[in-house]
């Protein structure tokens, strides 16, 4: 197991998810998939017709929610929803959710419990400032949004799922939007870590740019 961590931050749709999971396999290293989390939290909730506005029923909902969540599989209290969260739906839930501090609390202390193990790649949108402040690497990925809603198209159609570019494109905007305006923890780019624009970059060329950026920090780090 790798004696580091990454912290990977990014928008919606830059591809950190797959580079993340790559990455990890390369390095021998556990991929945490952070906004897994936020969407199994949001499914959970809106199955328990709470809404982000229900105050101290919210409260007392998060004491009653268990994850698991491991490289391939997210369960809460015991039933798997590793595809249930993929839907359209979820993706808004979970932004939606999101902003609540109450939720971030649950799911930052439960992101750093697990990575404290050391040999872990986290990826979301507050991991480099707030989950991993120490992280030995920090990359922001980025991405027109543009070029996001192009791969996000691709990738419905090629499961089968019906997909209009145009309403990608918009669903991609609000939800940056909603991200980087909410008051807590909103996604920016974190002034400690490495830039990476992958619009017009393949997706190997941009593992390999992200090694080429683990590889720097590294050398920094032992120099
Ligand atoms: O990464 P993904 O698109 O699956 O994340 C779903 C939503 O969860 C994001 O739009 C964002 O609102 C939220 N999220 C977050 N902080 C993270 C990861 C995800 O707020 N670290």
């Amino acid at each position: 197991m790798s004696a580091f961590n990454v912290a990977l931050d990014g928008p919606s749709g830059s591809g950190k998810s797959s580079v993340a999971d790559t990455i990890a396999e390369k390095y021998g290293m556990e991929h945490l998939d952070t906004g897994a989390m936020y969407r199994a939290l949001a499914w959970k909730l809106d199955q328990m017709k709470i809404t982000p506005e229900s105050g101290d029923a919210l409260v007392e909902a998060l004491k009653t929610i268990h994850l698991d969540i491991d490289h391939d599989s997210v369960a809460v209290n015991g039933q798997d929803v590793t595809r249930a969260i993929r839907e359209p739906n979820v993706s808004k839930l979970a932004s939606l959710y999101s902003a609540l501090p109450e939720v971030r609390e649950k799911l930052v202390a439960l992101q750093q419990k697990i990575a404290s193990k050391k040999g872990y790649i986290l990826d979301g949108r507050d991991i480099c400032d707030v989950v991993l402040p120490d992280a030995e690497v920090k990359i922001y990925l980025d991405a027109a949004p543009e070029a996001r809603a192009k791969r996000r198209h691709a990738q419905n159609l090629e499961k089968g799922i019906p997909s209009d570019f145009d309403e990608v494109l918009q669903a991609i905007i609000e939800r940056d939007r909603r991200d980087t305006t909410r008051e807590v923890n909103p996604l920016k780019i974190s002034k400690d870590a490495e830039f990476l624009d992958s619009s017009n970059l393949t997706f190997d060329q941009t593992v390999e740019a992200v090694e080429q950026l683990i590889r720097k920090a590294l050398s920094k780090e032992s120099a």
